[in-house]
Parts: C-alpha cells; structure tokens; sequence
C-alpha cells in the first residue's frame, strides 16, 4: 500500500532496472482521473493486448476504443522488450476484480481463486499490456519476458514490495485469461530473484529492509526505533505528504548500500556520516546499516556499509 510513485520516480525506477523505455506523447498527464481516484496503490498487474503489430499495439493503448477510453494501461512492452509508457494515473487496465485477491496482494500472501468483481482495480494497480495475441500460440520473446520480469521489479523494489505484489489480470478478474503463455508463478519466481539481487542499471546492492507501519507509528517514532531520520524515511520512500502514513504501508527504511567505506584512525560514525553523507545526524543510518551494537565501538581497517547520500 503506497501513494503511486511520482511520475518522474517512475520513469527513473524503470531506467534504473535497465529497461530501455520510449515516452509517448503526453502520457505523463494522460490518464481517466477525472472518473475516480489512482491510489493508494497495492501492486503491479499484468495483461496481454490480443493484438499484433507494435505501433499499433502503442496506440490503441493508449488512446483505447469504442467503449473503453484510453489509456489502457501505464506501459506496453512490446515482443523486442521496449517499455512504452502511454499514460501515468488512472487507466483502464484492471476493471472490477476480487477483494479477496486485493487483501492477498496488499498482505503479499497467497492468491485465492478470484470469484467476485465486486472492486475497482484501477485505483489500486499499475498496469502493464503486453504484446501478444493471447491465443496460446504467440510466443513470448525472452526480451519481452525479461522487460516484464525488470517492470515489475523495479516498481516493487521503489515501493520496498515483494514479488506478491505482482499479479496477472487472469488472477483479479473472473473470465479474464490474461497473461497468457507463461504462468504468473513463474514470473514472480523470476521477479523475486530479481529483487534479491543487484539492479542492473544501479551500483551496489539494493539492500535496505522494509517496515510495514502499525497504528499510531509516526515517521518519528519508526527512524527513531529504526537508527535512521525522518528526512531519510522521507527521501528513500518518495514521500508527499510525510504527515499522511497508512496503516500497512510498507516504508524501506534505508535507502541501501551504495558504497563501503574502511575505516580510518580517529573516524567516528559522526565524522564518516558529515564527511560522505552530508550531515553527521545521518550516524544512525550507519549505525543501523552495519547493525553495529555499539556505535562508539569502531576500529581502523573497519568496512562500514554506507547509504544513499
Ligand atoms: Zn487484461
């Protein structure tokens, strides 16, 4: 559960994972938000278009057809694993679904059979059409796999999710049967290996743990439980509105490692966070990064895992 990523965050979450992305005309403000809300989000779901030809596949998502306005989704991959980005808010992706299968994805459990199209899905999912008849026969590049595969990595990885997150549209709306080709179990296996490892397009590994926030928990209160900083909290996470935090919302709680440091005679945690983070108080984050029991207890020659500057 999460307030959707900024449009600019988005497109960098994507680029970061290595994807090669085309923008399409104004899809940054392309989007049926004016039918309803987009948010909070909950997960990543994937479709398959019944249509061939790529230029062609681009444009009816995004500017739908007759019965069902455009756009149909946040971004197209295409057979040659190019994300096309169509539209960023609302879209009309994931129509009324189970929400037994929306309390599963939130819970990052076990999907149930969907059975009830008793929920909006479009407020809660981004969406993601990919390039295929969906006749069983088309088949699926390994390009196109490996884009859907880093897509839903990289949105998962931004909202500190795991590969629960990710559903295919078959899994949330009776009588759908898409994606299909490949089974949704095998993705998100691919998608959590993905997220265990390092992304492809950043340096250093990703690291960092998740906190999912309780009732009455402020940002306060969990860097103070967790050795880091509200402004920490607030950077890692994208956070808006940093007075607004939803019971469930999952906050990473550091931003991951990007470099070591060794450590030299005469560093303390304060010295090494003002020197190569920018502000001393970030001692915590370091603190916390390392698990180090004992702040003061550092020793020269030491390799100190550092955040995100
Ligand atoms: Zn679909």
């Amino acid at each position: 559960m999460a307030t959707p990523l900024s449009v600019n965050a988005f497109v960098k979450a994507l680029k970061a994972e290595g994807l090669t992305v085309v923008e399409v005309g104004d899809w940054r403000t392309h989007n049926r938000n004016s039918k309803g809300p987009w948010g909070p989000v909950h997960g990543v779901m994937i479709h398959h278009t019944v249509t061939k030809g790529s230029a062609h596949t681009v444009d009816i998502c995004r500017k739908g057809y007759s019965g069902l306005p455009g756009p149909l989704c946040h971004g197209v991959i295409t057979k040659d694993g190019t994300v096309h980005l169509v539209g960023y808010g609302r879209a009309n992706h994931a129509g009324s679904g189970d929400d037994d299968a929306l309390r599963a994805v939130i819970g990052e459990r076990a999907l149930p059979v969907d059975n009830e199209a008793n929920t909006d899905g479009n407020r809660y999912f981004y969406g993601f059409e990919c390039e295929n008849l969906g006749d069983g026969k088309d088949p699926w590049p390994a390009a196109q796999l490996l884009a859907i595969e880093k897509v839903a990595a990289a949105i998962c990885r931004e909202h500190g999710w795991n590969e629960r997150s990710t559903i295919g549209h078959l899994e949330w709306q009776p009588g759908k049967v898409d994606p299909r080709g490949f089974t949704m179990a095998s993705m998100r296996a691919r998608i959590a290996k993905r997220l265990g490892a390092e992304p492809s397009g950043r340096t250093g590994p990703s690291g960092g743990t998740t906190y999912t926030v309780k009732k009455g928990d402020t940002l306060w209160s969990i860097a103070r439980a967790h050795g880091t900083t509200v402004p920490a909290l607030v950077d890692t996470n994208g956070l808006e509105d940093p007075g607004r935090l939803d019971v469930g919302q999952k906050l990473k709680l550091s931003g991951g490692t990007v470099s070591t440091y060794t450590v030299a005679r005469g560093d303390t945690l304060w010295s090494i966070a003002a020197s190569k983070l920018g502000d001393g108080n970030r001692w915590r984050e370091i603190a916390a990064l390392n698990k180090l029991a004992d702040a003061d207890a550092i020793t020269s020659g030491q390799k100190l895992k550092l955040p995100k500057k």
